[in-house]
């Protein structure tokens, strides 16, 4: 073991000369001491363990406290160290990276789901305090996985599918890809060890020749940059068997589809030789417009850049090439752990955008503490297989599969998608929900007067655009509830300075509030109007303790929210609000109709043609939909011109009765000799009956004209 130990700290040294080799000492006495007696599930022991996850963390050439937290990261789990001893011993920084990463191993939950949920969430919130715990968690679940074979069929099937569902993905997120890759394939083996063996037998079949075209490959282009004179390593791969795999049913293609089975790499020195290279490539060889993509310019979420292309030979064989400077080749390889800087501490990790992820994810956590959706969340956006579509500019986004044009709007900015219309998209005129796929170009229609409805949540995949447009009904909900809450609270105040003919100045009602602890007058209302607190006896006399038993009344108790009659209408992202029906046009069931705010009667439904809507006050005009389940008995008021003459009136009223409807209201005025006017006030289900009884009675010998009219609504 002490040989294994040197080996560690030279590892160390030869990337970081000036290295605590004490502190990995003292580090490695505490661990062999720890684990002393204990052994692994190969019988090995255990000291094994932390060993090769230090060596893990050496090779991401992390710096010596990192390494040492490694060497001890089980101690606090497996032995009678505490995390006092710990801290006496090698100070906090030490002690917490330690703890941190015990923490995240000990998880309560039973349920899969819910376990996953919790691990996720400790590691999110571990990680934007201190990367170093998830690098260190990341080596830990390395080793472990190289070393799954002594373990159970069901234990490693657990674990191969966490890896393969969350340590993987995190560790792209972070740009790791050399440790993303190898977690992914050796995880694969153990969760699908079938599919594993076919895809190797399959890709065997054509090993012999695959490896031909490669080397031919490489030679030709080797012998291109040559001539150029530009100086590159050519290095060749075979696709590894889970992307073959996730490819494979992905798109339900079989082996000879799979476009990039052969890549090759081409590491250069400067970006404008990644470019020279691409164009003698593009020059020599026909490309594929579709799969050509600059990740250079537009680099992926996570950092990655590089250009790939893929190519057809004359004989038919495809290729993909990945050309980049050596940076990004070790960017692309290290992630986060590439530019570690050993004298700035992690402070240069602050400024680093592969964490801002993380750190919204906990934002969001925090607004919406459900596990399980934080899980499919954060899982949907940790595996991205991505589209990458363009603006009408050129500009790359990527975007996840199955991504729609509202999606992008979102992608683009939250103004653009809070008030997004409609979509173009490869000019044509496309609803928001349309999907978009790679290569579309696509531009935003915004309107002011368009906003985010409930609907949305169903058109959109992307953690971004969901999180933006619950936030906005949030805010809008808020808002609804406090302009409620002061409706009832202002009626109940008016109510109870009449009786005792007493009248509250403003500032003694906000001290009444203060003493109910709430900060302003807008958390009172919007907790009354949301239905959070009750206006009941002992809330009014919480306000008002002069206040007799038998005085006042609590208010009328808002409308239920399901199943009431108020819930004839719904209104677009606002589910809660209070809605009348305009007396002026009273609309029926099947008009075209719309919301008005207002300030004291909630939102006031119109037809669509009324004359008392201003379509100046378009802000204040909202979406507003017949609610198809509910139905109600609508009043309406048909005035008729007819002939005056004997039984008439028993004609007249026989129609709607004939359409299943009563009539509620009759009322005859005599304009000449010859002729009368009716009006007369009728129940009607929707504008359909409503249209047969007109035809009913425009059909009726006698009557002239028919006329729908204005009418109270009760
Ligand atoms: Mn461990």
């Amino acid at each position: 073991m002490i040989k294994r130990f040197y080996e560690l700290q030279e590892r160390v040294q030869s990337y970081h000369p000036a290295a605590n080799i004490e502190l990995l000492k003292k580090a490695y006495a505490v661990a062999a001491d720890a684990h002393l007696n204990q052994l692994r599930a190969s019988r090995e022991p255990y000291i094994i363990h932390p060993l090769a996850v230090a060596a893990v963390l050496a090779d991401m050439r992390l710096d010596e406290i990192s390494v040492a937290a490694g060497l001890m990261h089980d101690v606090l789990e497996d032995s009678s160290y505490t995390r006092d001893d710990l801290t006496r011993l090698f100070g906090q920084e030490i002690s917490d990276l330690v703890w941190g990463v015990t923490k995240i191993s000990k998880i309560s939950e039973v349920d899969v789901e819910d376990a996953q949920a919790e691990t996720l969430k400790k590691m999110i919130i571990a990680m934007t305090a201190d990367v170093r715990v998830i690098l260190i968690k990341l080596a830990d679940r390395l080793h472990n996985i190289r070393t799954l074979g002594h373990l159970g069929e069901e234990k490693r099937r657990k674990i191969a599918r966490e890896t393969l569902e969350i340590y993987a993905p995190i560790a792209y997120r972070l740009g790791m890809g050399k440790i993303r890759d190898e977690l992914e394939d050796l995880a694969f083996v153990h969760l699908h060890p079938e599919e594993h063996r076919r895809i190797r037998e399959e890709v065997g079949s054509k090993y012999d020749w695959a490896i031909g075209r490669l080397e031919g490959m490489k030679a030709e282009i080797e012998k291109i940059l040559r001539e150029l004179e530009i100086p590159a390593e050519i290095q060749y791969r075979i696709k590894r068997e889970i992307s073959i795999f996730r490819k494979l049913q992905r798109q339900s293609i079989d082996l000879d589809q799979v476009y990039d089975l052969l890549a090759l790499r081409i590491v250069t020195d400067t970006v404008a030789n990644c470019y020279a290279i691409m164009g003698s490539i593009h020059q020599r060889w026909t490309h594929i417009p579709a799969r050509w993509r600059d990740f250079i310019t537009n680099p992926k979420s996570n950092f990655y850049q590089s250009i790939h292309t893929t190519i057809i030979t004359r004989e038919g064989a495809k290729f993909e090439i990945q050309i980049r400077t050596r940076e990004m080749h070790r960017n692309a390889e290290e992630g986060i752990a590439a530019h570690w800087k050993y004298k700035e501490g992690l402070a240069f990790l602050e400024h680093d955008n592969r964490l801002q992820w993380f750190r919204e994810m906990i934002e969001y956590h925090k607004t919406n503490p459900d596990p399980k959706e934080f899980l499919s969340l954060v899982k949907r956006d940790l595996t991205p297989n991505e589209i990458y579509v363009f603006t009408p500019k050129g500009k790359v986004i990527n975007l996840e599969a199955g991504a729609s044009a509202l999606d992008f709007a979102y992608a683009i900015h939250s103004e653009v998608g809070d008030h997004c219309k409609s979509a173009v998209v490869n000019e044509k005129l496309v609803p928001l929900k349309t999907r978009l796929s790679s290569g579309d170009v696509v531009e935003i229609v915004t309107n002011k007067a368009s906003w985010p409805s409930q609907d949305w949540l169903k058109y959109v995949v992307t953690s971004r655009a969901r999180r933006k447009i619950m936030a906005y009904l949030q805010r809008e909900e808020n808002q609804l509830n406090a302009e409620r809450g002061q409706r009832q609270f202002q009626r109940l105040l008016r109510q109870y300075q009449k009786k005792r003919r007493q009248h509250f100045r403003e500032e003694e009602v906000d001290a009444r509030l203060a003493e109910l602890h709430y900060p302003d007058r807008e958390s009172f209302y919007r907790d009354i109007g949301s239905g959070r607190k009750a206006i009941d006896r002992t809330f009014l006399k919480s306000i008002f303790p002069e206040l007799g038993a038998a005085e006042i009344k609590p208010a009328r108790r808002p409308p239920r929210r399901e199943g009431d009659e108020f819930r004839l209408v719904r209104v677009e992202g606002q589910p809660d609000i209070d809605v009348t029906f305009a007396r002026c046009c009273t609309p029926i069931k099947g008009d075209d109709i719309v919301g008005y705010m207002t300030g004291h009667r909630g939102l006031v439904v119109h037809r669509r043609d009324c004359p008392n809507i201003n379509p100046k006050l378009a802000p204040r005009l909202k979406q507003v939909m017949w609610n198809e389940e509910q139905s109600h008995a609508y009043l309406v008021q048909i005035n008729l011109t007819v002939a005056d003459k004997p039984g008439m009136l028993s004609h007249i009223t026989a129609v709607p009765a004939a359409h299943g409807s009563s009539i509620r209201k009759i009322e005859l005025d005599q304009v000449s000799q010859a002729m009368a006017r009716i009006r007369m006030v009728f129940e009607v289900q929707d504008t359909r009956q409503l249209q047969l009884i007109s035809d009913g009675l425009r059909a009726t010998s006698g009557v002239y004209s028919l006329t729908r009219r204005k009418i109270a609504r009760r």
